[in-house]
This record gives structure tokens, sequence and C-alpha cells, in this order.
């Protein structure tokens, strides 16, 4: 741990270290339902929309990696036990039980827009207090937001293709 680092940061750190290791936590699901998403996809323009999921699960998995490096550095541990990602989790995870291509897009825009106000309210909790996590929360959250608007257009996309094309 760094001690002066750690000494540097206005706030609870044990109750820093519990909202970094919600978003830990958070961050595993996402990458997991994007991933499992693009495997069983089926519909209108799958492959393209795959190609989304699939970018979008590497770059979850690197909101973790961002996530457990600050952990560390404060001196705690990252999640240990895959087990505890659901009751540490702010965010659910949607199983994608239904694989037809707008209700995948549906799942994951709601699971951004819970990853937008985690974010977000992770930036409040931190403003003023740790400049650092602050740092990472807002890096984390342009892509969160990127995301959302990503999937957003993608169904818009989709939805003109069935009401137009006919
Ligand atoms: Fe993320
Ligand atoms: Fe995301
Ligand atoms: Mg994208």
């Amino acid at each position: 741990m760094g001690t002066r680092g750690r000494e540097i940061v206005g706030m609870d750190v044990d109750e820093l270290l519990r909202l970094l290791n919600g978003a830990f936590a958070s961050e595993w699901l996402a990458y997991y339902q994007y991933w499992l998403g693009a495997k069983v996809i089926k519909g209108p323009m799958k492959d393209a929309v795959a190609a989304e999921l699939n970018l979008h699960a590497t770059e979850e998995l690197n909101h973790a990696t961002l996530l457990a490096d600050r952990i560390v550095q404060l001196g705690g541990a990252p999640v240990l036990d895959p087990k505890e990602w659901f009751p540490l989790s702010p965010c659910a995870y949607d199983a994608p039980a239904d694989p037809y291509v707008t209700v995948l897009l549906e799942q994951n825009i709601a699971g951004e827009q819970c990853a937008i106000s985690a974010y977000k309210n992770l930036m409040d909790i931190t403003k003023d207090k740790d400049m650092v996590t602050y740092n990472i929360a807002l890096t984390i959250l342009e892509q969160e937001v990127e995301h959302e608007e990503d999937l957003e257009s993608l169904l818009e996309d989709i939805e003109l293709m069935s009401s137009r094309g006919r």
C-alpha cells in the first residue's frame, strides 16, 4: 500500500474500498453478460451487434483492471470469490435467456444505465476527497456513456429496419 497516497484520501478508506469492490463485481458481471450475449445472439444484424458486444466485454474487463489496481493501491483486496459478485454488485446480472437481438440490447442498455448511475454516484462521493478515484470513475463513466449510446443506436437501426423495410 502507498502510505502517503492513502493518507491524502479525505474519506473513510474502508467505505471507499466497499464502493470500489461493488463496482469491480459489477464489471465482471457486465463482462460475462456481454461475452455470453455475443455467443448466443440470434436475429437481424446479429454479427454487427455481436462485434459490439464483444468489444464492450473487453472494455468492461479493462474497467475491472482499473478498479482492482486502485483497490490494491489503497491496501484492499479485490473481491476474492466470484460468489460475492452478486451480493456486492450495485447492478443486476441479466441472463441472456432470450437470445433475440433486441432483447439482448435492451438488457445491456439497462445495465449501462445502472453503471452510469453507479459511477456518477462514485464521482459525487469522491469529489474533492479522492482525486485519484474520482479520475478513474470519470474515465470509466465516459466509456459507459459511450456504451449506452452505441447500443441505443444499434437498437434504433434494427427498429427502423423492421418498420420501414416492408
Ligand atoms: Fe464498465
Ligand atoms: Fe459498459
Ligand atoms: Mg462501443
